[in-house]
């Protein structure tokens, strides 16, 4: 092993058993790591002493050494070889000395290392002595010659076994795919340089294809993210291993991520496992949400945003009816004005008819819109159904209000199945109160947590695409339901439709 100072950051090793395992697994990644200003490392335990049917042991050591040095020359980098031998990589403290001596001297940031679970028990030692290396590579009681600690412990990353299957034959799914497929012609390169190789597999393994069964695996791993090719790895997420996805970060959209084998992956819903709902949110945020005091949330108040706490039911629902009546009496022929109301609570609106009545507030340039409507069978519930929101709105306000006083019904807007009309009627009024309820599961309107299926079965939609939702036909969590059926549908679960047509971010 060469010594080497002038450790960077920026340095990854790839530590595998054998000379040119790093060609077969991960060169394509390697060399795109290099392109972006990397440093690169191959190390491997044994010289491949037992690679030969012609030469003898020193012999095909001295070529192999020599065809490994020559590979990573490609990509600018190192050659290192720990000097163990074949089918004899032991795990063993002379062994696992080296193996962190050589991390101490590189310092690496990255280390690639064999699957855990592969075809070769040398590929499988190799495996655990990385694993321990990394760990162990910044403990100071562990001396190794001319060398001190390192730390932090470097990112680790798994290749895939050959073939990717275990010694079972199951196949091992990588939970990340690096796109190579433009590199593979350097990868290609460095696996020619073991030419020692490709005419010793001829005789001992009848593989007549080395460069061939390469490429025909990284294709496959390519095919697997629609790219022509890829290579696959398993990131080591043990306690006391960075967490986070450097590859990711470093290499961007080249790599592809099966996120539920993360442990980033957002937890399951408690209330409803098909859901999304805040019971997926981090621990540590439900438990911040849950400390806040009165106290707290008053203080969050602030310039355009005022928190107010009212004393008694009746002195809130009031406030409420009394938005009602500061938006309507803005409205003017040249500018119309609405507000934009929820279905509950419901209090209010009895309170709104009787205030507009005493107060004789003409409603000729005033509108309204509901904010959601039950969805069966294809459309919006009729007037007549028991839950219709339509129809408690008219008979719990509009209906109540003096015929001379009366909003003009075209004025009155309820989402329908076919939204055209709703969102027209946004256009030209302006809207002065979005009156929110929150629902048990948070909700605002029907805007409900999805389904964790389809684009967003490995997170839910963000902030952005939220907003970007329109006026639409919404499939209601199952806690929505439960609550409606408490409230407004006598305890009947089963008789709550569970569809809507709820108002969308957009439209406020
Ligand atoms: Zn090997």
């Amino acid at each position: 092993m060469g010594e080497y100072d002038g450790a960077t950051a920026k340095a990854v090793l790839s530590l595998q058993a054998h000379p040119d395992d790093a060609e077969f697994l991960c060169a394509g990644t390697l060399s795109l790591l290099h392109e972006k200003g990397w440093e690169v490392h191959i190390a491997t335990m044994t010289p491949g002493d037992c690679g030969s049917a012609e030469y003898g042991r020193e012999e095909i050591s001295r070529i192999r050494r020599a065809e490994a040095a020559e590979s990573v020359r490609i990509l600018d980098g190192r050659y290192h070889c720990l000097e163990c031998d074949d089918v004899f990589i032991l795990y063993d403290k002379l062994t696992l000395r080296k193996a962190i001596r050589l991390l101490r001297i590189i310092q690496p940031t990255l280390v690639f290392a064999p699957s855990p679970s592969d075809y070769m028990i040398d590929h499988e030692i190799t495996s655990k002595i990385a694993q321990t290396a990394c760990f162990a590579c910044g403990m100071p009681n562990i001396e190794t010659e001319g060398t001190e600690p390192f730390e932090p412990v470097p990112y680790l990353y798994y290749v895939d076994a050959l073939e990717g299957k275990d010694k079972f034959g199951s196949r091992i799914e990588p939970g990340i795919r690096v796109d190579i497929s433009a590199v593979i012609e350097t990868k290609e390169k460095m696996l020619c340089c073991h030419e020692s190789q490709r005419s010793w597999l001829m005789t001992h393994h009848g593989m007549d294809a080395y460069v061939l069964s390469m490429k025909r695996f990284s294709e496959q791993r390519g095919n697997e993210i629609s790219r022509p090719y890829a290579e696959g790895f398993r990131q080591h997420l043990g306690h006391g291993y960075p967490q986070d996805n450097l590859l990711k970060s470093i290499l961007g959209d080249l790599v592809h991520e099966r996120k539920e084998y993360r442990p980033m992956a957002r937890k399951q819903s408690i209330l409803a496992p098909d859901w999304w709902d805040y019971t997926t949110l981090d621990d540590e945020i439900l438990n911040d949400a849950a400390r806040l005091t009165p106290e707290d949330m008053l203080s969050l108040s602030r310039e355009g945003f005022t928190v107010i706490f009212y004393d008694t039911f009746e002195d809130f629902y009031l406030a409420e009816a009394l938005e009602y009546i500061h938006a309507w009496r803005q409205a003017t022929a040249d500018n119309p004005v609405g507000i934009c109301g929820p279905i509950g609570p419901t209090e209010q609106l009895p309170l709104v008819a009787r205030l507009v009545n005493e107060l004789k507030v003409n409603l000729q340039d005033a509108h309204f819109w509901g904010m959601d409507e039950w969805y069966l069978d294809g459309r919006e519930v009729e007037e007549t159904h028991p839950l219709s929101f339509a129809r408690a709105d008219m008979e719990l306000c509009f209906n109540r209000i003096h015929t001379s006083l009366k909003m003009p019904v075209e004025n009155i807007h309820f989402p329908k199945a076919d939204t055209s009309e709703y969102i027209q009627s946004w256009e030209g009024v302006r809207c002065a109160v979005m009156q929110g309820g929150q629902g048990d599961i948070k909700h605002w309107a029907f805007n409900d947590p999805v389904r964790r299926e389809g684009k967003y079965a490995d997170r839910p939609p963000s902030p952005e695409e939220y907003r970007q939702l329109t006026t639409r036909v919404v499939e209601l969590h199952p806690v929505t339901v439960m609550q409606n059926a408490r409230t407004s549908g006598g305890g009947v679960v089963t008789g709550v439709p569970m569809r809507a047509i709820t108002v969308g971010p957009v439209q406020t």
